[in-house]
């Protein structure tokens, strides 16, 4: 099914997002984990793609697996990173024959493994979104950063480039991870000011573990507010304490994005079911409501 259907009703979604592994000897143990995930039944999942193409036969694997096993839509992730005109098309036809619909057209990030230039026929995410429109029959997504992505000279030079990447043909947009919703509701002020309507699905990381805390900052930059690191200075080291004080920040913040309109959330699961079950208890009577 494509994603847009589910994003065009009105009714709230919950739904998860699982990584494949890294090598062949993880598939069985890691494909376990993301199934478990799938079980719970969110509105979709999305599956992300290994640095460099790295794992790019494992997300198809998954994403096909958890739409066959358990009835659950799915999108893959997929980056230009050292990708050709070519090669893109093969994953494209791979997908296609797999039933899966739906894509993340990403740009990636150059793997420190990788020799060479990694962006050769590709430079932007927005060109592989007109490869993946001229190709044809996908629901097409991209990424967004609420508080701009680390390469732009700043966010208004980030959310002009954002907005060629929406008219190269995106159906919606998912936002990288953050901490503080006001951030969100700022960016989504700007974005609709600059001619952005697609949907634009926040994206909601449940830090359970301490160490994830340092992991998010490298990754995205991400600001982390003062009540935030209190829980993590308090709890951090209590390992279910941690967890339980994780799961309900997160609720949390979903929670007031529903009370303020925003009808469809993303969750970065990272595989781990007890999180995302934890996230879709605590939301129960909410999601039906
Ligand atoms: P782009 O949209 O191409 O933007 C990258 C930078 O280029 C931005 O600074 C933008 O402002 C600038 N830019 C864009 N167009 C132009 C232009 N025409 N001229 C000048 N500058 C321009 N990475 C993975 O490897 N695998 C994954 O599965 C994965 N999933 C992700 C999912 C989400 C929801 C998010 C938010 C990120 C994900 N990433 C993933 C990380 C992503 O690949 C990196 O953040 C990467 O650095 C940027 O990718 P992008 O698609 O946003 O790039």
């Amino acid at each position: 099914m494509k994603l847009h259907t589910i994003l065009g009703k009105e009714k709230l979604t919950l739904s998860f997002e699982v990584f494949p592994p890294k090598t062949d000897a993880d598939f069985e143990s890691v494909k376990k984990a993301a199934y478990n995930v799938a079980a719970l039944q969110p509105s979709y999942m999305s599956v992300t793609y290994g640095a460099g193409g790295s794992t790019s036969k494992h997300t198809l694997a998954i994403a096909e697996g958890i739409q066959k096993e358990y009835g659950v839509p799915t999108i893959a992730h997929l980056t230009c990173v050292g990708a050709t005109k070519q090669s893109i098309h093969e994953a494209l036809e791979n997908m296609r024959d797999a039933g899966v619909e739906n894509v993340l057209a990403l740009r990636g990030d150059r793997p420190s493994w990788m020799e060479g230039e990694p962006f050769t026929d590709y430079h932007y995410a927005s060109q592989l979104v007109e490869t993946i429109r001229e190709f044809g029959g996908f629901c097409v997504g991209g990424a967004c950063y609420p508080e701009g992505h680390p390469d732009a000279a700043d966010k208004r030079e980030d959310i002009r480039n954002l907005k060629t990447k929406v008219d190269a043909g995106c159906d919606f947009l998912t936002t990288q991870m953050f901490f503080d919703n006001n951030i969100f509701y700022n960016f989504l002020y700007r974005a609709r000011e600059a001619g952005i309507y697609v949907p634009i699905i926040p994206g909601i990381m449940p830090i359970t573990r301490a160490v994830q805390v340092k992991n998010a900052v490298k990754l995205s930059g991400c600001h982390m507010p003062e009540r935030f690191i209190n829980i993590v200075d308090h709890f951090g080291k209590d390992k279910d304490a941690m967890q339980q004080a994780g799961i309900i920040y997160a609720t949390d913040q979903i929670i007031d994005l529903i009370a303020n309109g925003i009808t469809h959330i993303h969750v970065y699961s990272m595989n781990n079911s007890k999180v995302a079950q934890g996230i879709q208890a605590n939301l129960s009577a909410i999601l039906n409501s």
